[in-house]
């Protein structure tokens, strides 16, 4: 039986350990989704994108609204299930590409994930947080000062909109972040640079009081180089930090994904409050570090920055520091990998160095930005990704590590990351 197409229906045979699901979830991942226009009539109240950090859209905004309006008004995540391959619940974000061959389309009211036209599975958009409907008294929107995220388990709070990794010979080039801020600027949206703790504070006494899905903070921004308001990047964020920690306690689990600090200001976050640490490391390569994270290698380098990550579980412990990698961006052309097998074979690499110190590394999955410096870029082959599933489980299994905290539940039909299909793979 031909699944989707010939390409996932080979990769379901030639990886059967990968759950179907998880492949498809990938495919969406890299080459983004279209959306139909939505018929007249009532709709289901859904939450709609709130650009949290990047913009993670594979179109620019005018590109988008020149396509229609459905674009401006698409869900922050689809769930998809059932349909004629039975597919468990499985949630992926919304990158917008007009041009994708995925699409959701209305049959009777209802929105359907397509392929190329062929409807394939039923879905649901993001639900909308009771929450949200409340103001601020600063009268800002909860949306723009504490947005959530899969499906309501993740409050992700970026204080910071930009980055002080700079222009191109400092960002990072698959980051779209400084650009995002402009481009919603120029749109006119209500869209905060530095968020204030006051509003913070608020608006999290009003989510403790009114939901009980959110489960987790996380904290971050862009990178500070210098100061902002006065103060270095750890002691800005340690300010936000210390504060939500001291009003909420344990209330929710607070991660951090911030630049990787030595061990005395990693000490200052524990005691503030952060039970996860998210230094990302980003690629694991040397030489693509140098090339695609120029302000990282220059501000910090990278055999610091793996250093430090390590240093980092002495304080946190191991299996609390959770670094981040781009999946897929070790393959951008022309100094990327070409070849999908020794892609994996260099991130493996990482991967063992970090799992067999209990430093457990996640990934997110590429998304190809048009305004980020990484220009004209074709999107990883598939067989990437689901070999990449398959080795990151083998090396979290190989060392027997639990589940990452602070995910919520692992595994095909119940995770809630959206953004790759690495806690759908888990086993139970
Ligand atoms: S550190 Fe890199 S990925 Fe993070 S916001 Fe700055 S440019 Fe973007």
């Amino acid at each position: 039986m031909n699944i989707i197409n010939d390409d996932i229906s080979h990769l379901h045979l030639k990886y059967p350990d990968i759950p179907l699901e998880a492949i498809i979830k990938q495919d969406i991942l890299r080459l983004g989704i279209s959306f139909a226009k939505a018929p007249q009539g009532p709709q289901n109240q859904y939450k709609t994108k709130d650009y949290f950090i990047f913009s993670f859209d594979m179109a620019t905004l005018d590109e988008l609204e020149a396509k229609g309006e459905q674009f401006m008004s698409a869900p922050e995540e689809v769930k998809f299930y059932g349909g004629e391959f039975d597919l468990k619940p499985t949630i992926f974000n919304v990158r917008l590409n007009p041009e994708s061959p995925y699409q959701i389309k209305f049959e009777d009211q209802k929105p359907v994930l397509c392929y190329q036209n062929r409807a394939f599975a039923d879905t649901e958009f993001h639900p909308y947080p009771e929450f949200y409907q409340s103001k601020l008294k600063s009268g800002k929107k909860i949306s723009q000062i504490a947005p959530v995220l899969e499906w309501g388990y993740l409050i992700y709070l970026t204080i910071f909109r930009l980055c002080q990794y700079w222009g191109r010979d400092e960002e990072c080039q698959y980051c779209d972040i400084n650009e995002n801020y402009r481009q919603q600027k120029k749109a006119g949206k209500e869209y905060t640079g530095v968020k204030d703790i006051e509003d913070i504070l608020e608006a999290l006494s009003i989510i403790e009081a009114k939901d009980s899905v959110t489960k987790a903070i996380t904290i971050t921004g862009g990178s500070i180089t210098s100061h902002l308001q006065g103060k270095k990047e750890s002691d800005f964020y340690l300010d936000y930090i210390s504060a939500i920690s001291e009003k909420f306690g344990k209330h929710w689990i607070i991660k951090a994904v911030v630049e990787a600090y030595e061990q005395e200001e990693c000490k200052k976050l524990k005691q503030g409050g952060i039970q996860i640490y998210h230094p990302n490391y980003e690629i694991w390569n040397q030489q693509l570090f140098k090339q695609i994270c120029p302000g990282k290698e220059r501000f910090v380098g990278w055999q610091e920055w793996m250093d430090r990550i390590v240093a980092s579980a002495d304080i946190f412990g191991p299996e609390n520091v959770i670094p981040n990698f781009v999946a897929g961006v070790e393959m951008a052309q022309p100094m990327g990998f070409s070849d999908v097998h020794e892609a994996v074979d260099s991130t493996r690499q990482g991967l063992e160095f970090f799992m067999s110190k209990s430093i457990m590394p996640r990934f997110t999955t590429w998304c190809r930005e048009p305004l980020a410096h990484l220009k004209d870029q074709s999107a990883p082959p598939l067989e990437y990704y689901v070999k990449l599933l398959l080795v990151w489980r083998d090396t979290m299994e190989k060392y027997q590590l639990p589940a990452p905290p602070g995910y919520g539940e692992p595994g095909v039909g119940k995770a809630v990351f959206s953004v790759s299909a690495f806690m759908d793979v888990i086993r139970s």
